[in-house]
């Protein structure tokens, strides 16, 4: 099923060159949305298709194991055309993310998935045949966090941490409705702090062009991340004009106007102005990060080396270290401590006991005299 977007998916805006790349390869564009549940992801994707596509293939259904419950991964799919150009475009949704009372382990299957995607295609490539390969490398991974209003939770950082060093990472601030424009706009202060400070690579589009508008442009899109977004089903009547919002007894939070959120700069990233850009980097750095430390590290033909389990953060591992030095140092140090403290008690010991011997010869002597003291009285009162 293909169809057309209101207002053009952008593609053949694309400079020539990268015209045939999206052409003769007829690209598979795929995005996947994560984070915990109940943040408005599925919604998301459906203000998105609803308002870049007519049309779309219905839901289809993947399931990932995690321990001994399921975590369903499900990918509707839609293809985009312009002028004969064509874009698969699949958006994965991940609705188990976050739900598990233990929830500290619930982001594997979703790392896994982007790892298998890398892995698929890898071994596809290297068959005899090329053509025709099934491409569901992941482009772009947006990352929902809940508008706190605070910042970054923990699992957060350790989950945006592991997928920004395996895919294009987009942190968007859900259901921006519920904060004031200022709150806004301090939370995202937040988490592009917290962002910076733990070292989360995130995607960072390039900003420079030969066009003095499209820079402008690209560093308005730059300068929005995290993106805000609302989303919403609904259409709703504004004097006469239908927006895509929702309605509240102040007012209406509307989707596609950039005073409200961001969605509108999100849509565009995404679908118009650095999907090509997605798509090569993915290649180029994702893609070719994942084969090259698989290649490392395994023989060819056998199985992938599991990432999420075997091959740690280096960052995480120069810190073990750096704890490990630390904590091998300190006992050193508690253990001269330790032998001085013994050595001072031995001495202390040795001048106690050397002092008792004194004292016990002076209660001896002492002891003689009285004897003596003792005989002399004796033989005195005998001569009497
Ligand atoms: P998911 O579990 O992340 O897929 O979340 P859903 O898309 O199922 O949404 C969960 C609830 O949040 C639903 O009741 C939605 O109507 C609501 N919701 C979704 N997007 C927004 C938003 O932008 N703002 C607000 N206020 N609510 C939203």
């Amino acid at each position: 099923m293909s169809s057309t977007s209101p207002s053009g998916v952008g593609i053949a805006h694309l400079p020539n060159q990268k015209h045939k790349i999206i052409s003769k390869k007829g690209a598979h564009y795929t995005l996947m949305v994560c984070g915990e549940s109940g943040l408005g992801k599925t919604t998301f994707i459906n203000t998105l298709f609803a308002t870049t596509i007519k049309d779309s293939r219905l839901p289809e259904k993947r399931f990932a194991k995690q321990l001994d419950k399921t975590v369903e991964i499900e990918v509707t799919k839609a293809e985009l055309e312009e002028k004969l150009f064509k874009i698969k475009l699949s958006i994965i949704d991940t609705p188990g993310f976050g739900d598990y009372v233990n929830n500290r382990d619930s982001w594997i299957p979703i790392v896994d998935f982007i790892d298998d995607q890398h892995e698929n295609y890898m071994r596809q490539e290297q068959q005899p045949t090329r053509h025709g390969k099934i491409d569901m490398r992941v482009h772009a991974c947006l990352y929902f966090i809940r508008p706190t209003g605070h910042s970054l939770k923990p699992l957060d950082i350790e989950v945006m941490k592991r997928l920004g060093s395996r895919v294009n990472l987009i942190p968007v601030i859900a259901k921006a409705d519920t904060l004031t424009p200022k709150d806004l706009a301090k939370f995202k202060e937040n988490v592009r702090e917290v962002i910076q400070q733990y070292n989360i690579s995130v995607y960072a589009c390039a900003v420079d062009s030969d066009d003095e508008d499209t820079t402008a442009r690209n560093q308005n899109i730059v300068d929005a991340s995290p993106y805000a977004v609302i989303g919403s089903t609904e259409i709703i009547n504004i004097d006469g004009k239908q927006v895509r919002g929702r309605e509240y007894s102040w007012g209406v939070a509307e989707v596609e106007n950039d005073d409200h959120c961001d969605f509108k700069k999100l849509r565009n990233l995404l679908i118009r102005t650095h999907m090509l850009d997605l798509i090569s980097s993915t290649e180029e750095m994702h893609y070719e990060h994942y084969r090259q430390q698989q290649m490392a590290n395994r023989k060819f033909g056998e199985p992938k080396v599991p990432r999420t389990k075997k091959v740690e953060n280096p960052k995480l591992r120069e810190k073990e270290e750096e704890l490990r030095k630390s904590f091998t140092e300190k006992v050193r140090d508690e253990e001269s401590r330790f032998r001085q403290w013994e050595q001072q008690l031995i001495q202390e010991r040795n001048r106690l006991n050397k002092d008792l011997e004194s004292q016990h010869a002076h209660i001896k002597h002492l002891e003689s005299e009285l004897d003596n003291l003792y005989q002399h009285g004796r033989s005195g009162s005998m001569r009497r």
